[in-house]
C-alpha cells in the first residue's frame, strides 16, 4: 500500500494532525484497536487555555514548577501561546466546552494550578474533543482510517523513514510506503499492572525507536496519578478520579477519616504523601470525600465519575470512596524538536509518544491534550512545507523481510522487555 502520509494512532494527536494537513495529500491513519479506544477518549478533567495575558506568567510558572523546572521553556511558551488558536479550531469543529450563563467559556481548576484556566465538558472532556475530531476526519475524503491495524515496525534506510510494517486483524503482515510517517501511538500504561491507560497502549513506538537508534528522552519519567478508584479485583483499567474533583473541593482522609495532606499538591508529591499514609495506616488505599462539593455541582460536573462509583457500590453523595495511585502518563518519549520532528528523516512523533520537553519531570494537569494538539499542528505545518523534499522507496518497502514479525507473541514480549529494561536502566521509576 502507498500513501503520502502515514499516521500511526487515532487519538487526539493523530486525528488533529490529519485535519491540519493539505486536502490534496493522501493520508492513512492506522490504529491498533477501534478509534474510540484511545486514551484521548478517557480524558476527564479538561484542557488548559491561556485565558488572557494576565495569566501568562502564572500558567508558565505552574507548568515549570510541576515539571521540577526540567521542562523545555521554549516548548512551554509555544504550548501556552498556541492554546487560544487551538481552542478556536476545536470550537470550529463543534466541540462543546462548558459555558457561563452569559455564554463565555467556563473554566475549572485542578491540582498545582494557581488559577482556573481549564476548559471542560462535564467529566468527559477528552471524549467530547476526540469524537468531534473523529467526526471531522470522517468527512475528509483524503483521510482513510484502518482499525485493528498495528504497526509492528518502521522501514528505514540511512536514517530515513519510508513507511511501516503492519499486522491486520487476521494477523496478516503487509507494508505501507509513505513520504512521511507520524508516530501518534500514545503512552505506555499497557506495560503496567495498574494503570489508567488502555491495555493496548504498550509503547510500541518507543520499542521501535529503541531498535532503530532513534533518540529518546527521559523515558523513565512516568507519572503516577494519585487518585484512582481502589478495587479489590482490579479490572482492565484503573478508573481515574479526576484531579478536578479535588480542584472543586474534594478532600483526602486517612483511615481515621482525618485530612493528612494538601490535596492540590502536584501529582508526584501527592502520590508520595498518599503512599506514606497508606503505609502508616497499613491500608491499600486512602479515602476521598466529596462532601464539600455541592450535590448539584457533582451531578452536573462529574456525572460519569458518580455513575461509575455507583456501579462499583459507592454513593459519592453520601460516602467516601477508596482511592489509590496508579500509572497514568508518560512524560518522556521519542525526542522531537519544536516541529515534532524526530532524529530520523521523514519521521515525526506527536502526542504522548513524543517528548518535546513541555512536561519536564511531571505533567501539570490538563496540559496533555493541549500539548498533543499544539505540537500535532506544528508537525503538520512542517510536513506541508517540506513535502516536496521527501521521497518514497518502494523497492525497499516491497522487499522487506516480513518473516521476522510472524511470531506475534514473541515480538510483543520483546518490545515490552526492551522498553521496561530501558526504563529500569534509567533507574528512576518503580515497575509495578
Ligand atoms: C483516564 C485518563 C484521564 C486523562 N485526563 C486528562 C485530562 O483531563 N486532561 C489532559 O490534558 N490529559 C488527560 N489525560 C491524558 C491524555 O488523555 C493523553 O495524554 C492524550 O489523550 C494522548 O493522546 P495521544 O493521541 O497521544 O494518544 P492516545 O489517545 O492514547 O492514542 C494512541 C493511539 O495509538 C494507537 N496505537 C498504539 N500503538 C499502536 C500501534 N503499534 N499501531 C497502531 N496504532 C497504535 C492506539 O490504538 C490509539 O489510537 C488522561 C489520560 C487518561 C488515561
Amino acid at each position: 500500500m502507498e500513501t503520502d502520509i502515514l499516521i500511526v494512532g487515532s487519538g487526539c494527536a493523530g486525528l488533529y494532525c490529519a485535519l491540519q494537513l493539505p486536502t490534496d495529500k493522501k493520508i492513512l491513519i492506522i490504529t491498533k484497536d477501534i478509534v474510540e479506544n484511545s486514551d484521548s477518549f478517557l480524558a476527564q478533567g479538561g484542557m488548559c487555555m491561556l485565558k488572557d495575558e494576565s495569566d501568562y506568567e502564572s500558567y508558565f510558572e505552574d507548568t515549570m514548577r510541576a515539571g521540577h523546572s526540567e521542562n523545555n521553556p521554549e516548548a512551554v511558551e509555544i504550548m501556552i501561546r498556541s492554546s487560544q488558536d487551538t481552542v478556536k479550531d476545536l470550537l470550529s469543529y463543534g466541540v462543546d466546552f462548558q459555558r457561563e450563563e452569559d455564554g463565555s467559556l467556563s473554566f475549572t481548576r485542578e491540582g498545582a494550578h494557581s488559577n482556573k484556566r481549564i476548559l471542560f465538558h462535564k467529566d468527559i472532556t477528552g471524549k467530547e474533543i476526540t469524537r468531534k475530531l473523529y467526526a471531522k476526519v470522517q468527512q475528509c475524503p483524503n483521510i482513510q482510517i484502518m482499525e485493528h491495524c498495528t504497526m509492528v515496525d518502521i522501514l528505514s534506510e540511512d536514517n530515513v523513514c519510508y513507511g511501516a510494517v503492519v499486522r491486520d486483524e487476521q494477523g496478516r503482515l503487509s507494508t505501507i510506503s509513505a513520504n512521511y510517517t507520524v508516530l501518534a501511538c500514545g503512552g505506555i500504561g499497557g506495560l503496567y499492572k495498574y494503570s489508567t491507560n488502555y491495555k493496548h497502549l504498550t509503547g510500541d513506538g518507543i520499542a521501535i525507536a529503541l531498535e532503530h537508534g532513534i533518540e529518546l528522552e527521559n523515558i523513565n519519567y512516568v507519572q503516577i496519578h494519585p487518585t484512582t478508584l481502589y478495587s479489590e479485583n482490579p479490572q482492565e483499567r484503573s478508573f481515574l478520579i479526576s484531579e478536578s474533583v479535588r480542584g472543586e473541593g474534594a478532600v483526602l482522609y486517612n483511615a481515621k477519616k482525618e485530612r493528612f495532606v494538601d490535596e492540590l499538591l502536584p501529582r508526584d508529591r501527592l502520590t508520595e504523601e498518599i503512599r506514606k499514609q497508606m503505609e502508616k495506616d497499613g491500608m491499600p488505599y486512602v479515602w476521598l470525600s466529596m462532601e464539600n462539593i455541592p450535590e448539584e455541582e457533582i451531578r452536573e460536573h462529574f456525572p460519569n465519575i458518580m455513575e461509575h462509583c455507583r456501579q462499583m457500590g459507592y454513593d459519592v453523595l453520601k460516602e467516601c470512596i477508596p482511592v489509590v495511585p496508579a500509572q497514568h502518563y508518560f512524560m518522556g518519549g521519542i525526542k522531537v524538536n519544536m516541529s515534532s520532528h524526530t532524529s530520523m528523516e521523514q519521521l515525526y512523533a506527536i502526542g504522548e509518544t513524543a517528548c518535546n520537553g513541555v512536561h519536564g519531570k511531571n505533567r501539570l494537569a490538563s496540559n496533555s491534550l493541549l500539548e498533543s494538539l499544539v505540537f500535532a499542528k506544528r508537525a503538520a505545518k512542517e510536513m506541508t512545507e517540506e513535502f516536496e523534499n521527501t521521497k518514497q522507496d518502494i523497492k525497499l518497502v516491497q522487499e522487506a523481510d516480513l518473516s521476522v514479525y510472524e511470531d506475534k507473541a514473541a515480538l510483543e514480549m520483546r518490545y515490552k522487555d526492551i522498553v521496561l529494561k530501558e526504563i529500569e536502566r534509567l533507574d528512576k521509576c518503580t515497575i509495578q
